[in-house]
């Protein structure tokens, strides 16, 4: 064996061939599909990311704000790059750079030095702190850390450092996404509560969207509605600003004095309930106006819950613009349901977009078959079953939660399907079964532009259905013989 300098390589261990194949055929087969459901100690390709990577997200999707990961500097390079690839932008963040010191005496010296730094050198309106592994297994106490670098002078008394402890042996990136904005609001609007103002105005949290089209959608929804809003963490333009040879450092966000001044609003709604489970209760006890959870309105019947809903909220009509593209979306689905009627489909995710891939397959009337969340709970378990029974095309649905995408590779090669739909992860798995593989989730590091095309409200029914139904006639295409290579399709 040579590698690509032409020098000889010696492998550490050496197989035969035979074995090799021997290897490769057996994980195909029921009896190892059984053996990896037994494994219990090990997580293979696991379908999230850590909580620290929701927590910068969310940062980032507030006014000239700078996150700051209180950890080690690897960590925060994952956090970055990993943004930073799915959207092709940059991803500005600092740390607090631990090293081996810092994990035995604490990183209380480390905070304090790059507060001071931070502060300086990239002049932030506010900075949210939140904490990698390390810290967190020595007990770091950010709230006692944070007093002291105020009183110590190394950053100013009044400087806004919301924090929250994301520990990444707990949870995943959504659950670090919900800690950080719960923190960023309760910093944000204590003590701007006034009574009897209302501001008039929607807040809206999108919960963990990495799609920076379905904010514009959301926006241009509210838009046409004629509805005020305060989009709280808004990262549209923090992931999706022109290139026009200005790099700045933060662009967009919600207006820290909007989000300040979103505890006084008419409604406050969230459309990512499993990612905003904590910050929405406390809303629910804290901010004025009405509450509202709905699910992300992916397909018909959620988007028309949800068009509904404001129209109701804020006493206005549905919009005849949006009525129009209702029809676009029914005529879209209608034309296009046959390349997908009857397919059965692996699908995988954060719960919130699951739900939604689910409600979309059900109205085309195709077939969520291996439906597989990796950090679920049996409140989502219910929630997905009760979805699969009210269509006949769920009833062969099964659902494997806490499972990894090693599982479902035996899943879709013992049991096969037509398609799958998660993030670029998934593709080895599609890959080994021969499968298409729609790539809606999060990350996306082997595509471009995805995160620009909406897959919420009406427009994303559009934009799933061509993506979908065009790559299965590119098969039909690519894979007939002469005589079956139409015009038409
Ligand atoms: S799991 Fe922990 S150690 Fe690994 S990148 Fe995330 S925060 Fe760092």
């Amino acid at each position: 064996m040579a590698n690509n300098l032409g020098l000889a390589v010696k492998p550490v261990t050496e197989y035969a061939e035979e074995e090799v194949k021997k290897v490769c055929e057996w994980i195909n087969t029921e009896e190892y599909k059984e053996k990896n459901f037994a494994r219990q100690a090990l997580v293979i390709n696991p379908a999230h990311a850590c909580q620290p990577v929701g927590a910068e997200l969310v940062a980032h999707g507030f006014e000239q704000t700078l996150p700051m990961v209180h950890g080690s500097q690897g960590c925060a390079s994952y956090f970055r790059s990993t943004l930073n690839r799915h959207f092709r932008e940059p991803a500005p963040a600092v740390s607090s750079a631990m090293t081996e010191d810092g994990a035995v005496f604490g990183g209380q010296n480390n905070l304090f030095e790059a507060l001071e730094n931070a502060y300086v050198l990239y002049k932030p309106k506010m900075i949210s702190i939140f904490t990698s592994c390390m810290p967190e297994i020595i007990g770091d106490d950010l709230t006692a850390f944070i007093k002291n670098a105020r009183q110590k002078g190394h950053i100013p008394q009044d400087f806004p450092l919301p924090y929250a402890h994301t520990s990444s042996f707990n949870g995943c990136h959504i659950h670090g996404y919900d800690a950080m904005l719960l923190s960023i609001l309760q910093y944000l609007t204590g003590g701007k509560q006034i009574e009897g103002r209302c501001t008039g105005k929607l807040n809206f949290i999108a919960g963990f969207d990495v799609n920076t089209g379905n904010y514009r959608e959301y926006k241009r929804i509210f838009k046409e509605f004629g509805i005020p809003y305060t989009f709280l963490a808004d990262i549209s333009d923090s992931f999706d600003s022109p290139c026009d040879g200005v790099y700045r450092p933060y662009p967009g966000g919600t207006r820290l004095d909007d989000a300040a001044d979103s505890i006084n609003g008419k409604v406050t709604m969230t459309v990512g309930p499993y990612a905003t489970t904590k910050t929405f209760g406390w809303i629910k006890d804290n901010y004025s106006g009405k509450h509202v959870s709905l699910p992300t309105p992916f397909g018909i019947a959620k988007t028309d819950a949800f068009v509904m809903k404001l129209a109701e909220l804020f006493g206005k009509p549905v919009p005849e613009s949006i009525k129009a593209e209702r029809g676009s979306a029914v005529d879209a689905m209608t034309d296009a349901h046959q390349y997908v009627h009857g397919k059965k489909f692996a699908v995988y995710g954060d719960p919130d977009y699951l739900l939604g891939y689910i409600s979309f397959l059900l109205e085309m009337g195709a077939k969520p078959y291996h439906i597989l969340c990796s950090k679920g709970s049996k409140k989502l378990e219910k929630e997905i079953q009760a979805l699969l029974d009210t269509s006949p095309y769920g009833k062969d649905g099964k659902i494997y939660i806490n499972k990894d995408l090693w599982h479902m590779r035996s899943l879709c090669i013992t049991d096969p399907v037509d398609a799958i739909i998660g993030d670029t992860h998934g593709k080895f798995v599609a890959r080994d079964a021969g499968i298409p593989l729609f790539r809606f989730g999060f990350p996306i590091f082997d595509r471009v532009n995805l995160h620009r095309h909406p897959l919420i409200g009406y427009q994303g029914v559009i934009n799933m259905v061509s993506a979908i139904c065009n790559k299965f006639i590119d098969i039909v295409d690519e894979t007939c013989d002469d005589r079956h290579f139409e015009m038409m399709r």
